[in-house]
């Protein structure tokens, strides 16, 4: 192992399907930097395109490509147009919070086809093709806290971000033979258009404080190092992972005992 290379992607084509804002653009952004030819996908051309043009400023090799992961004709022409791809990250994602009883039919559809559905469909549209050119490969899947604990009014979000830790595990058993790693990312509480509206509130920030040890919101940087590690060959012995990046809210728990006298 050349440890000078061990977190690089040089040589490699990464699909960030969900890149136009946010954490799938972070991991865009991590990911050029790191040599790869990024692929940053999403239905904001018009975003997608001055970030693409940006990392390309700075002598990265970025491009666009049109996906909407709720359109099975779109993720079928993204998955034929880059099913070249050595890397596939899954960020694209929604949500609406809600009680359980009062998601109307449309609501429900919508979240379970952009979270869940439609990651299914451009993962096996581009795993198809990496299987088919030997070459191994690395999927990435954007899970949630909410794959591994129940805060409420957020039920079918969670029904979809579990179900992604559950294929995560699946399809690496699966196509280990083919040197395909699968993992999931579980970001904690990171600030972006999806909740910015939900941490305006003070108490919001209080209650953070109280109850994760790093007691800052995380930003979308946060993750972009993980998906760097998962997408690389320093992680090619990590495979059906979950793994969080969430200042400890996830693992720990405060509490008011100080250590003994
Ligand atoms: P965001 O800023 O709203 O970004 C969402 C991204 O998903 C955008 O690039 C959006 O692009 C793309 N997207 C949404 N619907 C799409 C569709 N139908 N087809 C293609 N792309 C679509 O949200 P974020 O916070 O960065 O969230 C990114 C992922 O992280 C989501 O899966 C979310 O569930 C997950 N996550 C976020 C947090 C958090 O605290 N923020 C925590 C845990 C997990 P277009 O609108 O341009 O299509």
């Amino acid at each position: 192992m050349d440890y000078t290379k061990i977190f690089s992607l040089e040589g490699k084509k990464a699909l960030i399907a969900g890149a136009s804002r946010g954490i799938g653009l972070a991991i865009a952004q991590a990911t050029a930097a790191q040599g790869a030819d990024t692929v940053l996908a999403a239905r904001s051309a018009d975003a997608l395109e001055s970030e693409a043009e940006a990392l390309r400023k700075k002598g990265f090799k970025a491009s666009t490509a049109s996906l909407d992961v709720s359109d099975s004709a779109s993720i079928q022409a993204c998955a034929e147009a880059h099913g070249d791809a050595d890397i596939l990250v899954n960020v694209a994602g929604t949500n609406v919070r809600k009680r359980f009883q009062d998601y109307t039919a449309a609501e429900y559809d919508h979240i379970m086809q952009t979270n869940l559905h439609g990651i299914v469909e451009l993962t096996r549209g581009v795993g198809v093709r990496m299987i088919e050119r030997g070459g191994g490969g690395k999927i990435v899947h954007i899970g949630s806290l909410m794959s591994l604990r129940g805060l409420p009014f957020l039920s079918v979000y969670a029904m979809t971000k579990s179900a992604l830790d559950g294929l995560t595990r699946v399809l690496a058993a699966e196509w280990a033979e083919h040197n395909i790693q699968v993992n999931c990312i579980a970001p904690g509480f990171i600030l972006t258009d999806l909740n910015r509206d939900m941490w305006q509130p003070d108490e919001m920030k209080q209650w953070l404080a109280q109850v994760q040890p790093n007691p800052r919101l995380g930003t979308p940087a946060d993750i972009a190092g993980l998906s760097v590690f998962l997408s690389g060959p320093a992680s090619d012995y990590v495979t059906g992972q979950l793994i969080a990046s969430d200042g400890g809210y996830t693992t720990t728990a405060k509490w008011p005992f100080g250590p003994a006298a």
